[in-house]
C-alpha cells in the first residue's frame, strides 16, 4: 500500500481495463476487454498487438 502508481502496472494501455492477474513468470497477457496482446516488460505493460 502507499503506492499509487503500483495499480497501473496492470491497467491495458489500449483501454484502461484491469488486466487479469498473469500466470507467474507470464511476458504477456491478452486483455480480456479490448483483445489486445500485452507485453509485461520492466517498463510497464505495452500493446504489442491491437485487436481491431
Ligand atoms: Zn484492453
Amino acid at each position: 500500500m502507499g503506492d499509487p502508481a503500483c495499480w497501473l502496472d496492470q491497467l491495458c494501455p489500449a483501454c484502461a481495463a484491469m488486466l487479469e492477474a498473469s500466470e507467474a513468470g507470464a511476458l504477456s497477457v491478452i486483455c480480456w476487454r479490448c483483445g489486445a496482446t500485452i507485453h509485461l516488460g520492466d517498463q510497464g505493460p505495452v500493446v504489442t498487438r491491437r485487436q481491431d
